[in-house]
């Protein structure tokens, strides 16, 4: 007996309504993954998906994705994530810029390119930065004047540092994170778990909670991804694993985009070639979950503190166990 849970990153309840597949399992309800008082992203939702306790989720995403790119972290060291950005006007125009970055001149420090737009900045020794560090997420911040939503540290000579990454370089510090001990899957449930997923933070979570995690080939974590690399992944994990936490994020960031035909056309795809493939192949005393760990607005592009919605095909026990520990239950 197992269970495929796919969190769809991003989609909000109406984004469904595209899915014939889904549409059509009869269970479903709705649940809030945001823990009262933290902040709405797939890092905090996914760990309390997870059953991570509260206190244990990090505020910071970095040493979890230092981890799913196979760094190795001390415990002074302290780790930041780094967005390729734009600013025009004086204001964050993109959080998401594609560049290519002279980033050789940087070299007290390891600046790791991570694809795409996101980058990993290593401080060595950083760690006395952690506590008086202030950074903003800049994905939530498009639009505000930069002098609105600069780093700010106690050690005049690290603020500098991370302005000049900014001014100079165009490359936005946040996320910032220290190495931490976290409980393994394992020990919190009593039932083994694997992980398929591309996006660092989610492979980072599984790694450090000692879920096998495999990297495969032909995903990107966008919309452009190999879904059905993932779905058979999934299906085939199932056979030997309690509990398989399928991630897919390309909708998320499509909503990051404000792209909305973009996203509705990923999740038909999803609701094809992932659930209605896994429906067809399920084996019987395997329990599908859908849902999603959080929604994200196609119009202002932002996450929002919301229920998702969550469907249940073929419930069985250990989803049962998994409804009552998280949701309060609405299903038809
Ligand atoms: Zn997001």
């Amino acid at each position: 007996m197992s269970v495929i849970m796919v969190v769809i990153d991003g989609a909000l309840s109406s984004d469904y309504n595209v899915c014939e597949n889904i549409k059509k399992i009869k269970l479903s309800g709705s649940i809030n993954n945001t823990p009262q008082g933290m902040e709405v992203n797939s890092l905090t939702c996914i760990m309390n998906m997870l059953g991570i306790p509260y206190k244990k989720i990090p505020k910071g995403r970095a040493y979890l994705e230092a981890i799913a790119l196979g760094e190795s972290i001390k415990d002074n060291d302290l780790i930041l994530r780094c967005n390729d950005i734009k600013i025009k006007n004086g204001r964050l125009a993109s959080s998401n810029e594609v560049s290519s970055k002279d980033i050789s001149k940087i070299s007290n420090f390891k600046l790791i390119d991570m694809g795409s737009y996101k980058n990993l900045l290593i401080v060595r020794d950083g760690r006395k930065f952690y506590k008086s560090l202030k950074t903003f997420e800049p994905h939530q911040n498009i639009g505000e004047l930069i002098t609105e939503i600069l780093p700010s540290c106690e050690n005049l000579e690290f603020t500098n540092f991370l302005m000049k990454l900014i001014y100079k370089y165009n490359l936005y510090p946040w996320g910032q994170s220290v190495k931490e001990e976290f409980p393994s899957f394992y020990s919190l449930h009593n039932i083994n778990g694997a992980v398929v997923c591309k996006t660092e933070i989610v492979k980072g979570i599984g790694r450090t909670i000692k879920m096998f995690t495999p990297d495969l080939p032909g995903t990107t974590a966008d919309v452009d991804t190999d879904l059905n690399i993932k779905a058979k992944t999934a299906l085939e994990l199932s056979f030997k694993y309690d509990f398989v936490l399928l991630h897919i994020n390309g909708g998320d960031e499509s909503a990051h985009r404000r792209n909305i035909d973009e996203k509705l056309n990923f999740m038909k795809k999803i609701d094809c070639e992932v659930i209605g493939y896994l429906i067809r192949n399920l084996k019987k005393d395997t329990s599908l979950i859908v849902t999603s760990d959080h929604g994200t607005s196609s119009e202002n592009g932002e996450h929002i503190n919301d229920c998702v919605k969550y469907y249940i095909y073929n419930n069985n026990v250990e989803t049962q166990k998994w409804i009552n520990r998280n949701c309060s239950f609405q299903g038809s």
